[in-house]
């Protein structure tokens, strides 16, 4: 990729504060693809999110050098490796907070969060709230795959109860976490759902959510064949259902009912089931700097002086 581009000075700052275009390019999806081949295991379907992602990119046109792929730790989490942006491979469950950061420090970038269900709800768990309820402009990208895989097989929040791991081998006693249904309820504006063998609307939702103003969340159920062998492609396309195209996405108590409906009757919800626009958080932070006087520089210390007696 090209050179890096420096850090704007801190007196170019304000400019950039709360501007939420992207940086555009014309580049076909082969062009975000990196010089390291993916290694996951044969027939895996982080590769078909891996492909979807790259087509999204492409169709946003968003330039490389102005992109930032921000993981955890997990098979999934390898993902930014494959992509040609900034890349930042993090702890495990803490891409959501430095994710947070990034964007807040430089809302000129499109950041990316990519990562699998058990370094986002638990080791993460802890962040997820927080990002959809600040409202943090970035899309995150989840590969649910329902168990632990770079650590072999072990129940993860979305592990069927039925499912036989490494830590559960006579079958879980726990209730799955419904990712969708945890987003919707604590307010990101939007709220997507696909399976990894759907390029099309997977990539659709990776786009759109990512042209979002705001904690754009779609979760992707990608089948992992070593460890999951019950639940493979064919498996999740059969159980999805895609929502209906009359489907109201500003409204909540819509979307909560249709993932309810489909949670009772063992189905999956595919589609954008949920998209609003609120302010972000960047956008709240400027108005607070502008409410005390204070400049858009970042200049802390200034502020802090201000609330002083
Ligand atoms: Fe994919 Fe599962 Fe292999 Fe990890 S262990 S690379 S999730 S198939
Ligand atoms: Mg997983």
């Amino acid at each position: 990729m090209n050179a890096p581009h420096p850090v704007p000075h801190p007196a170019l700052r304000p400019a950039l504060y709360s501007q939420h275009h992207l940086h555009k390019v014309a580049l076909q999806s082969k062009d975000y693809k990196d010089n390291v081949n993916p290694f996951w295991c044969p027939g895996c379907g982080h590769h078909g999110v891996l492909t979807s992602l790259l087509r999204a990119l492409s169709e946003v046109g968003v330039d490389p050098n102005y992109l930032v792929n921000v993981s955890g730790i997990g098979c999934s989490s390898r993902l930014p490796y494959f992509v040609k942006s900034y890349k930042m491979h993090t702890l495990h469950g803490r891409a959501g907070p430095v994710a947070t950061g990034l964007q807040l420090a430089r809302p000129d970038l499109a950041v990316v969060v990519t990562g699998g269900d058990g370094d986002g709800f638990s080791i993460g768990g802890g962040h997820m709230p927080h990002l959809a309820r600040k409202n943090v402009n970035v899309t995150y990208v989840l590969m649910d795959n329902h168990v632990y895989g770079l650590t072999k097989c072990q129940a993860s929040p979305t592990s069927r109860r039925e499912m036989k791991t490494v830590t559960t081998p006579y079958g879980g006693v726990e209730e799955p976490l419904d990712p969708v249904l945890y987003m919707l309820t604590y307010g990101a504006s939007y709220v997507a759902q696909s399976y990894a063998a759907n390029a099309k609307l997977t990539t659709r939702l990776i786009k759109e959510g990512m042209e979002h103003k705001g904690f754009a969340f779609i979760n992707v159920l990608s089948h992992c064949p070593t460890f999951n062998e019950a639940e493979d492609a064919k498996h999740f396309k059969a159980a999805s259902d895609e929502v209906a195209p009359e489907h109201d996405v500003t409204d909540l108590d819509a979307a909560m009912h249709v993932v309810n409906m489909a949670n009772r009757a063992g189905r999956i919800p595919t589609g954008l089931l949920y998209k609003v626009e609120r302010p972000t958080l960047d956008e709240s932070m400027a108005a607070l700097v502008d409410q005390v006087g204070g400049r858009r520089d970042y200049d802390l210390r200034q502020i802090i002086d201000l609330s002083r007696p």
